[in-house]
């Protein structure tokens, strides 16, 4: 009976995907929705939500799914769908699941069951595994974890140049979980909190007390001296539960995402300000970042709106306290009018994940065109370098918290190109941290500079892999969605 319902809700959704009329079309979500949790109570576990534990196979996986699944349950992911750099991707990447992206017509051979060996960084999976492969497998995961126990020497140890110069290394979190990585990997305080994920929990608004209570927790624990960026909502394109009610959109990545959507309808946004607001009474330092800003005006508004929200909680809030105001820069036009921001912020975050994309014109979710999606392209650190430079005229801190801040590649171009504050998934610090205490910053400027003048982010690569002289890669590397 599942198959019939699954086979019909999906008959019924296709023909929803093919109405003109937007407002018929978003139906689809809730038909979706209402459908699979039915499955759900007839015990058919097609929804992300399941409480099996192994390794999860499913088409594709959103950030919402991501935020309701067990972790400590979940061994693996296969998807066929999402690429390195997706929402999904990144927040498996924070818990230390590995995955893979594998063909659709591949995934069709595995079947509920199976035994699968996965191996993340490679790449690959391989369905019942005879004795010498799991042999081999097993073998691998015991220099994994005496490579780890290498890096856990760098825990402690503060970030540095191989000649001294201090680099600080902030955390990018999301879920509850990825607070007990921090100090075990030696994070320096939190770069980036993306708050929608708990929201993308959740079958409803959460009201001003929940989030409070979520807010604290993090604020807690975190040390006063520390530094603690904490994002707006970054809601829309695949970060959308059908609870938000979103309509459907053409482009929904050029679409009225994150800060756009809310200065449109401010509710969301109000309640998510006074909820910080509140929760940060005891906070001595808080930044407040802005994601996908396209001009001036749209920070003036926010700003505007922040105001308002302290005046709104009345004594209950000292507005002298006010949080910093940063934005994330990951809109290519932003970095281009950088200097005209440096008056109305007081931080800068750089997105390059979202710069990615929008610069090189690659969707960060498609695997079929992932070999064109590289955050190193000469482009991109370009653009990077117009920022930092009006950043340091301006004497604004600037850090980077997209993926590129901990490829091993990557990192070595930002410190030589004077990037100083780095944010990642926290469990990436130490690999981060022993690959800058190999470089010199004479070196690394060299590196950066000749970057800029390259032709590809392959040539990038190299220059790097030919410095530390590692093998240099021939192509574009094929990179697992998920690398453990
Ligand atoms: C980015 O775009 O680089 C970023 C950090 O934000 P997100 O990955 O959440 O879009
Ligand atoms: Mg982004």
């Amino acid at each position: 009976m599942s198959w019939s319902i699954y086979e019909t809700i999906e008959e019924y959704l296709s023909a929803f995907s093919e109405i003109d009329d937007p407002y018929l079309s978003e139906k689809g979500a809730d038909l979706k929705d209402v459908g699979y949790r039915l499955l759900h109570f007839l015990g058919h576990e097609l929804l992300a939500e399941t409480q099996k534990e192994g390794i999860l196979v499913i088409e594709e996986l959103l950030p919402g799914d991501m935020a309701r699944l067990d972790p400590n349950r979940i061994k693996g992911i296969i998807t066929s769908s999402g690429g390195i750099v997706s929402h999904a991707a990144i927040l498996a990447r924070s818990l230390r699941i590995p995955g893979i992206c594998l063909e659709p017509e591949l995934m069709k051979r595995i079947h509920e069951g199976d035994l699968i060996a996965l191996d993340g960084k490679n790449g690959t999976a391989v369905v019942h595994p005879g004795e010498e492969l799991m042999a081999a497998f097993k073998r691998r995961l015991v220099l994994e974890e005496q490579h780890q126990e290498h890096l856990d020497q760098f825990r402690d140890k503060p970030c540095k140049t191989k000649d001294g110069v201090r680099i600080n290394v902030l955390a990018n979190i999301a879920m509850e979980n990825d607070l007990n990585q921090l100090f075990r990997h030696g994070a320096e305080g939190i770069g980036l909190y993306r708050t929608e994920i708990f929201f993308l929990s959740l079958d409803r608004y959460p009201e001003i007390e929940e989030q409070v209570e979520v807010y604290q927790k993090v604020f807690d624990s975190i040390p006063q001296e520390q530094p603690l960026m904490i994002r707006t909502l970054d809601l829309g394109a695949d970060k959308a539960a059908p609870y938000m009610g979103y309509p459907h959109e053409g482009n929904p990545y050029l679409g009225c995402r994150a800060l756009r959507r809310q200065l449109r309808k401010p509710r969301v946004l109000k309640n998510q300000l006074k909820s910080i607001l509140l929760a940060s009474k005891n906070r001595e330092k808080l930044s407040l970042i802005f994601p996908m800003v396209t001009d001036v005006h749209e920070i003036r508004q926010a700003k505007k709106l922040l105001h308002e929200c302290a005046a709104d909680l009345g004594n209950q809030y000292n507005p002298a306290k006010l949080p910093e105001i940063g934005m994330m820069f990951e809109v290519p036009s932003s970095f281009m009018i950088s200097e005209r921001f440096m008056q109305v912020i007081d931080y800068c975050a750089i997105g390059s994940n979202d710069l990615t994309q929008y610069l090189l014109a690659v969707d960060r979710n498609n695997p079929q065109i992932s070999h064109l999606y590289d955050p190193l392209h000469p482009a991109v650190l370009q653009l990077i370098k117009i920022l930092i430079d009006n950043a340091n005229r301006h004497q604004k801190p600037v850090e980077l918290c997209g993926e590129m801040a901990s490829d091993p590649d990557g990192c070595v171009i930002l410190v030589g190109l004077g990037l100083r504050i780095f944010s990642m998934n926290a469990p990436l610090i130490p690999t981060v941290k022993e690959r800058l205490s190999l470089i010199t910053m004479p070196e690394a400027v060299r590196l950066a500079e000749k970057s800029l003048q390259s032709e590809s982010a392959l040539e990038v690569r190299n220059l790097v892999r030919a410095h530390f002289q590692e093998p240099l890669l021939q192509t574009d590397p094929i990179r697992p969605t998920v690398p453990s």
